[in-house]
């Protein structure tokens, strides 16, 4: 069992004692502050040594001074606490430990652009019907289709005709909510909604736009995407009324999380509080910097590590969550990732959690104990992205003019079956021949985020319009289907970008985390303008919704019953056992070609509906094949079932 070691047995009797009262099976050293109407307790964790720790109290987010300012007295190892009587509600605060004034580390409520904490009673901020919220059923990830969307993109736009355009209460809008539904997604991955440091909350009639991957409170909503961001309260509440809104409609809400890194070393919560102590550094005393962002937090550190599972816990209680998405995983170590995942399965083993597979530069941490793709089979029940099959359909991340499959090239079939899979060991997936990973790294396939696309890259329009100059939309199309039916039939999690089945596009701009809404808005009058793309993404869902054969979710099973068939050059082909796993389809064949001819197959001799076919698809049948022997056309995608 891991003790962290700021709380040694003699001390943790101590912290028992005086601590923010938690059950000792139940540390929340994280907690800092505790409000009741008679008294209000203040806890942080700092050094023993540090010369004072103080929290000063303010009777508004922007009063110049304080009204009152207290010592915290040190009670034990690196913690500190002091209890101020009277009722306090409303009032705001921050820690001074002599590094200058900030909320704390853990601050779950805060006044404007979070620099002051809030004194706020959580439960107020509940909004009708709260307790009866319940998290949508989920068996497998395998089953969630994953839509990765960001505030402003979804709503922004006049052509969402939304009320609270940018806001968490668009995605409580039936208009919206209704949008999702119809898509046929059930979950939503939400860009950073914790709050950020770069978009200014006090001009909520400026546009701004932020990703959001500079964390500044982590444990509280971000102000520009509520209504009123100097109510401390507001936040909070509309944040659970998008949760509720979103459960309501059977769609889960997955977290994008980046404790990963700060917004800078200087001002943050962590450094301010404790210093030095959540970074790391390289040897010659520098801070060393795996997040490309200037800093890497440290996961194997008692007190990080602690935070991290305190914090993932406090979005799941106290916000409803049902997953996570972990920015940069790779920074963290194994060993966490592992805790936390056994964390949350005390509270909900269907709650998901997946990440980036890598970092954005040099850990200083030895590299085996980092939470990379490559071993995430050491890390069950955890996914990663799978860069893999990604790159193998569309072309490498570092270079947006290169194709790959899309473009007939041969040589990346293997990665493919590989994606397809869903990154797990398979008979008939040759290794030597897979681009990035020469040995699989899934132990199951719900482990697999299989994608074509995501926020931090080109859209799929602009980066096929990179990579096929001179390119026409027909064509265009066609690959774009093309590309997200191996997304949709892969045995891991499918995961699709916001707009893409609208054919989004960026204006060719591949990192536009700051760039305005002109760049980064979903237009939505291409749903009439695309339907029929509209309509093929959404085919695809329902069919795989409806079919358990796409979603095997055990590697025994997809060994066994995911057979592939010889397929000509940029041709990729195979067969399912519906049969096997219960599905009212008794055997399924997909086969997508690149080519810009159309190819003949050798399949099992039989007598099949096509479900799919010259970019469309309909569960009812497209019409009918027999035989041993089917053409797939130039650019697409074939799929039948008997
Ligand atoms: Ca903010």
């Amino acid at each position: 069992m891991y003790i962290p070691k700021f709380i040694p047995l003699t001390a943790l009797f101590l912290f028992m004692m005086t601590s923010c009262s938690q059950p000792a099976d139940d540390p929340q050293v994280f907690n800092e502050m505790e409000y009741t109407p008679q008294q209000t307790t203040f806890c942080l964790n700092a050094p023993s040594d540090a010369q004072r720790v103080d929290v000063r109290i303010y009777e508004t987010a922007l009063a110049e001074q304080p009204i009152r300012t207290v010592s915290l007295k040190c009670v034990g190892e690196d913690r500190w606490r002091a209890t101020v009587e009277g009722d306090l509600k409303g009032l705001f605060y921050t820690f001074d430990t002599g590094h200058g004034e900030c909320p704390g580390t853990f601050a779950k409520a805060v006044g404007v652009n979070g620099r002051r904490a809030a004194i706020i009673d959580l439960s107020s901020t509940d909004p009708e019907g709260w307790a009866e919220d319940v998290r949508p059923a989920l068996e497998t990830p395998a089953d969630m289709v994953v839509y990765e969307m960001h505030h402003r993109d979804f709503s922004i736009h006049p052509s969402r005709g939304s009320k609270y355009p940018g806001k968490f209460l668009a995605l409580t809008e039936p208009e919206n909510i209704q949008y999702l539904t119809d898509l046929g997604i059930n979950a939503v991955q939400i860009l950073p909604s914790y709050d950020y440091a770069t978009v200014d909350e006090a001009r909520p009639d400026v546009p701004q736009y932020n990703w959001g991957y500079d964390p500044l409170n982590y444990n509280v909503p971000e102000g520009s995407y509520s209504t009123d961001a100097t109510r401390p309260e507001v936040r909070i509440r509309e944040f659970k009324q998008m949760v509720q809104a979103l459960h309501r409609a059977g769609i889960r809400v997955i977290l994008d999380v980046v404790y990963n890194h700060c917004m800078s070393i200087d001002g943050s919560n962590f450094q301010l509080t404790y210093p030095d102590y959540y970074f790391r550094k390289v040897a010659d005393g520098k801070y060393s910097d795996g997040s490309g962002c200037g800093n890497e937090t440290a996961s194997e550190r008692p007190l990080m590590r602690q935070f991290m599972l305190e914090s993932v816990r406090y979005w799941i209680q106290e916000y409803h969550i049902d997953g996570f998405r972990f920015d940069l995983m790779g920074i963290h170590d194994i060993e966490t990732m592992n805790l936390i995942r056994q964390e949350v399965d005390k509270i909900d083993p269907s709650i998901t959690i997946y990440g980036e597979g890598w970092s954005a530069g040099q850990c200083a941490i030895e590299h085996e104990r980092l939470a990379m793709k490559a071993v995430t089979y050491q890390m069950p029940g955890i996914g990663a992205f799978a860069d893999d099959m990604r790159d193998a359909i569309r072309g490498p991340f570092s270079d947006d003019n290169q194709p790959a499959f899309l473009a007939a090239l041969p040589g990346h079939e293997e990665s493919i079956k590989f994606g397809l899979v869903g990154g797990i060991q398979h008979p008939q997936v040759d290794m030597e021949r897979v681009n990035y990973s020469k040995a699989p790294w899934t132990v199951q396939p719900t482990q697999h985020v299989s994608y074509v696309s995501c926020h931090d890259d080109m859209s799929l329009v602009d980066r096929l319009r990179a990579s096929f100059p001179g390119i026409q939309t027909d064509e265009l199309i066609r690959l774009d289907k093309l590309a997200q039916t191996f997304v949709l039939t892969s045995q891991g999690i499918p995961f699709l970008w916001a707009g893409e089945e609208v054919l989004r596009d960026k204006k060719g701009v591949h990192n536009s985390y700051n760039q305005p809404d002109s760049i980064n808005q979903i237009d939505w009058s291409n749903q009439e303008k695309y339907q029929d793309v509209y309509l093929y993404y959404r085919g695809l869902i329902g069919m795989r919704r409806a079919h358990k054969a796409f979603r095997m979710a055990d590697a025994e099973l997809v060994r066994s019953h995911m057979r592939f068939l010889d397929a000509p050059s940029c041709v990729v082909a195979f067969t399912l056992d519906g049969t096997a796993v219960g599905d009212s389809w008794n055997h399924i064949v997909c086969i997508m070609n690149s080519n810009r001819t159309p190819h003949r197959v050798t399949i099992p001799q039989g007598t099949y509906t096509v479900v799919c076919r010259d970019g469309q698809v309909a569960a009812e049948g497209l019409g009918q094949v027999e035989g041993d022997v089917v053409t797939v056309g130039a650019q697409q995608a074939l799929i039948l079932h008997d």
